[in-house]
C-alpha cells in the first residue's frame, strides 16, 4: 500500500497495538512520517528501563530514515501534572513532590532532570528529535482542547475541575481492550465524590491552596492532567493526523486510551494511525521501576565494566515487543558482540584501500546490494533487530566480501544500529583485573564532582594494573592490556 503511494520507498510493516495486527505503514503524506513519542517525566533520573523505551523510538526513526522516509519526530517533556494514578485527585504532583524533597523549585527540578536525561540519551546514541515540547509551554493549547471537549459535551465541570466523561465516548477501551463495564465492576466505590463515574478522568484540575504550579483558566486557577498534555502537544506539533505514536507498554492504559478519547473526541475523527508500544526491561524478572527500588542508570554502567553502547546492543538483541531481562551475563555477551562487529569494521583499516573508507565501496552493486536488502527487509518487518544483528554478524565474517566492503556495509548498517562501529574494538572494555571496577567507579565519581586530581591519580593506579582509561563523551572507556 505504501508502495503505491511512493514507488521508490520500500514498504514497512509495524504491529499496531490498536488493531492487534502487523500492518503496512501508510503515511498520510507519501514519504513523510510524523512520530510522537511520549517522553519522560522529569522529576528524577531516567533509568535504563526508560531508556529502552526511548531506544525503541530512536530505532523506529532511524529505520524509517534508512529506508528513505522523511521523519518528523516529536518527543515531549512532562514537566507538570504527571500524577500517580492513585493519588491524582489528591493533587500529588511528582514534580512538586520532588521539588519539596530536594528543596528546589519545580522549574529547577525540571531543568536539572531534563539535562540529565538528554545526556543519558546521548550516551546511548539516541539521536536528538525535531521538537521537544514542554508541557508547561503548551498550557494554552491544553485549555483550548479542554474547552472544545466541554463544547462537544464530552466533559463536565465540577467546582473548577474538568472531567472527561468516558461514557459519552463510544470507543473508550478500544486500545487497551478494557470494557467500561469491566472497569466499573473492578472499581471499588468511594473514589472521589465529585466525579460522576470513577472511570472519568481529569482534563484540568483546580489548584489547591498550596499548589505551586498553576495557571489561570476559564475555570479558575488550575493545572492540566497528564493525558491532555500529549493530546495538545501532538496536535500542535504534528497536526490532526499522526502516523505513529509510541510509548512504553504501561502507557497503553490509561494514558493512551485517554489520549484517544480526548483527541478523537475533540476532532471527531481518528488521529493516530499506528500505536506502537515497547515492552519492559526487567531486572530479575521484575519491571525496572523507581518505585520497585531496582533501577540502574546508564551512568552506572561504566563502573560495572560496560560502556553505555553495550546496553544499546543488548536492547537490539531482543525484539521491542519482548521483555528483556538485564543481567551481567547478557551485558557481557552484548559487549562481546559489539567488540566483534567493531573488530570486523576496523580490519579494513589495514588493507590499503584508503583505510577501508566506505566512500570507495559502491553499496548498490552485488554482493553488497543483497546484504543491504536483507538488512532493510529485517528492520522493515516490525523492527526485527535480532535478525538485523544476525545479518550484521554474517557480513562481519562473510568471505565473499573484502575487508573494505565489510566495513562499508557495517558502517551503513550502523546508521540504524547506532553502535559507533567506526570506533576501534579496543575501546570496548574487556575483562577487568581484580579491584579495577571499584577504582573505575571511584574515578567516575571523582570526575562527576570535578575532582580531577583524584581522577588523575586513579587513572595512574589503573594504568599500573594494565587498565588504560580514556574519557569520551560517553563517559570513561578503557582497554585492558594483558
Ligand atoms: P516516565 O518518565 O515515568 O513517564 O517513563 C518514561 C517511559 O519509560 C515511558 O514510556 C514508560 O512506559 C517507559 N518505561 C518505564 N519503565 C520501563 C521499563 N522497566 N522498561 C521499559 N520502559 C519503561
Ligand atoms: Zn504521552
Amino acid at each position: 500500500m505504501s508502495q503505491s503511494q511512493n514507488p521508490n520507498l520500500p514498504p514497512v510493516r509495524f504491529y499496531n497495538s490498536l488493531t492487534r495486527t502487523v500492518e503496512p505503514l501508510v503515511p498520510l503524506s507519501a514519504g513523510f512520517v510524523g512520530i510522537y513519542t511520549c517522553g519522560p517525566t522529569v522529576y528524577r533520573y531516567a533509568h535504563i528501563g526508560n531508556l529502552r523505551s526511548f531506544l525503541f523510538a530512536d530505532l523506529l526513526r532511524r529505520t524509517l530514515e534508512y529506508l528513505g522516509y522523511e521523519v518528523k519526530h516529536v518527543k515531549n517533556i512532562t514537566d507538570v501534572g504527571h500524577m500517580r494514578d492513585d493519588t491524582f485527585d489528591t493533587g500529588e504532583d511528582r514534580m512538586e513532590l520532588a521539588a519539596e524533597v530536594e528543596g528546589k523549585t519545580p522549574e529547577e527540578i525540571a531543568r536539572f532532570y531534563t539535562d540529565a536525561w538528554l545526556e543519558d540519551e546521548a550516551a546511548v546514541n539516541i539521536l536528538p528529535v525535531d521538537v521537544y515540547p514542554k508541557a508547561t509551554e503548551h498550557i494554552g493549547e491544553m485549555i483550548d482542547l479542554t474547552r472544545r471537549l466541554l463544547e462537544a459535551n464530552l466533559a463536565y465541570e465540577v467546582d473548577g475541575t474538568i472531567y472527561f466523561d468516558v461514557s459519552r465516548f463510544p470507543g473508550y477501551g478500544k486500545l487497551s481492550g478494557q470494557r467500561l463495564e469491566q472497569l466499573r465492576a473492578g472499581h471499588r466505590v468511594e473514589v472521589e465524590a465529585d466525579k460522576q463515574d470513577p472511570e472519568d478522568f481529569a482534563l484540568w484540575k483546580r489548584a489547591g491552596a498550596n499548589r505551586l504550579m498553576k495557571w489561570p483558566s476559564p475555570w479558575g486557577d488550575g493545572f492540566p492532567g497528564w493525558h491532555i498534555e500529549c493530546s495538545a502537544m501532538s496536535l500542535r506539533h504534528l497536526g490532526e493526523h499522526v502516523d505513529i505514536h509510541t510509548g512504553g507498554i504501561d502507557n497503553k492504559f490509561p494514558h493512551h486510551e485517554d489520549e484517544i478519547a480526548q483527541s478523537e473526541g475533540a476532532l471527531g475523527h481518528r488521529v493516530v494511525s499506528i500505536w506502537m508500544h515497547g515492552e519492559f526491561l526487567t531486572l530479575g524478572d521484575a519491571k525496572m521501576a523507581k518505585s520497585a527500588g531496582n533501577i540502574i542508570r546508564v551512568t552506572d554502567l561504566p563502573a560495572k565494566g560496560f560502556e553505555p553502547l553495550a546496553f544499546r546492543y543488548l536492547a537490539l538483541t531482543a525484539h521491542y515487543r519482548s521483555k528483556l531481562d538485564f543481567t551481567e551475563d547478557a551485558m557481557h555477551a552484548a559487549a562481546a558482540g559489539l567488540r566483534r562487529l567493531r573488530r570486523a569494521a576496523a580490519e579494513a583499516d589495514g588493507d590499503g584501500s584508503e583505510g577501508g573508507s566506505p566512500a570507495t565501496v559502491d553499496l548498490s552493486v552485488e554482493p553488497m546490494a543483497s546484504h543491504r536488502a536483507r538488512f532493510a527487509d529485517a528492520i522493515a518487518d516490525d523492527l526485527a533487530t535480532p535478525a538485523a544483528l544476525a545479518i550484521a554478524h554474517a557480513v562481519a565474517s562473510a568471505d565473499d566480501l573484502s575487508a573494505a566492503q565489510r566495513r562499508a556495509l557495517l558502517l551503513d548498517f550502523d546508521r540504524v544500529l547506532g553502535l559507533d562501529l567506526h570506533l576501534p574494538a579496543e575501546e570496548t572494555g574487556g575483562e577487568l583485573p581484580e579491584g579495577a571496577a571499584e577504582l573505575l567507579e571511584r574515578r567516575a565519581a571523582a570526575r562527576a564532582e570535578r575532582d580531577f586530581a583524584t581522577s588523575d591519580a586513579l587513572r595512574d593506579q589503573l594504568a599500573a594494573m594494565g587498565v588504560e582509561v580514556r574519557d569520551t563523551p560517553q563517559g570513561q572507556v578503557w582497554t585492558v592490556h594483558h
